[in-house]
């Protein structure tokens, strides 16, 4: 499939962290007929609403990065919210996709989707080979549900509608509410903090053992942008860097980017959730890519941004 600057791309979830991501850097790369439509003017839960945006439109290339997502305990706290907004924006886009004739998609899933007791690191082959990890379970079937829809669309109808399954993502535009948040922005968050107001404990939820790997998202972004140029295959690509780093030393490292010296407290009442979930990328790199970031370098730059944001909201 031809894919250059001249295709009519459409990013779903263009306000998000992938999608944003995915936004900047098309645009860096001269793609300038990108079609985005907040979710206040599109609402992709909707049937009609989609159809009617694929009619008029008529998008050559997806890249479905519009999802319901939030942290452990967002996802304990509304998993009805999780499990049907995404099913709804899934089913709705890729059936619209297959309508208007759209000639590729890219379906963004979840690490989660693995099973929680698979042997790490996780390969794709392990998919529905075991229980989940019930924290986020409904979001996970959700996920699942829209690789299968890609599988399915692919057997029935030829479609070329692929995934990607990424990793824990950061990087500028993440969510750092403290409560629907995930780990690291939350951990760079109450850092942050603490450095600002003199504070001398920083509360790290769980008992920091379990393991995380961290992609920086504009990685991310292009690494969807290398599947969308050279993968066709119907099963799914996991896309991480291939390394992982327990919940404390994660915590030690945004200390030392932050610059603050004060005491860690883990609070085991909280959630540890899976105690690992490492991707083996081999497929990945096998197609020729791999991330710039390493953990500490994306760090630096997410924590720039973060405080830039900060200055923005200040001098508004
Ligand atoms: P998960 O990867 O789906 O489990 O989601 P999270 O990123 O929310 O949590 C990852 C791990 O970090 C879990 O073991 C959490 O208990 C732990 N963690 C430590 N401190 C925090 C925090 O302040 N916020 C969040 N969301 N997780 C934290």
């Amino acid at each position: 499939m031809e894919f250059n600057p001249a295709t009519r791309c459409f990013v779903a979830g263009h306000r998000g962290l992938v999608g944003s991501a995915l936004l900047r850097h098309l645009q860096d790369q001269g793609y300038n007929h990108l079609l985005v439509r907040t979710s206040g003017e599109l609402d992709l839960r909707n049937q009609a609403a989609v159809e009617a945006f694929f009619e008029a439109e008529r998008p050559e290339v997806v890249f479905l990065a519009a999802a319901k997502v939030g942290g452990i305990a967002a996802n304990n706290e509304y998993p009805a919210d999780f499990i049907y907004d995404n099913l709804m924006i899934e089913a709705n886009v890729i059936h619209a996709a297959w309508r208007h004739g759209v000639k590729k998609l890219l379906f963004l899933g979840s690490s989660c989707i693995y099973p929680k007791f698979a042997d790490q690191p996780l390969v794709e082959s392990a998919l529905l080979t075991g229980a989940l990890e019930p924290t986020n379970e409904p979001y996970a079937i959700a996920k699942i549900a829209g690789i299968k829809l890609c599988q399915s669309y692919r057997r029935q109808y030829g479609c070329n509608f692929i995934s990607g399954m990424p990793t824990n993502l950061y990087g500028p535009g993440d969510n750092y509410d403290l409560q629907s948040s995930h780990v690291l922005p939350a951990l760079l968050r109450k850092v942050h903090e603490a450095k600002v107001n003199g504070q001398r404990q920083v509360v790290v939820w769980g008992t920091g053992t379990p393991r995380r790997e961290f992609m920086h998202v504009d990685d991310l972004a292009a690494a969807c942008v290398h599947l969308m140029a050279h993968y066709d295959g119907a099963e799914p690509v996991n896309l991480g860097v291939g390394e992982d780093v327990a919940i404390k030393d994660l915590a030690r490292l945004i200390q030392a980017v932050v610059g603050w010296d004060g005491e860690l407290v883990f609070d085991a009442s909280k959630p540890d959730g899976t105690p690992r979930k490492l991707l083996d990328c081999s497929v990945l790199h096998g197609l020729g890519f791999k991330h710039h970031y390493d953990l500490e370098a994306g760090l630096r730059h997410t924590y720039e941004a973060y405080l830039q944001n900060l200055g923005e909201v200040v001098a508004v």
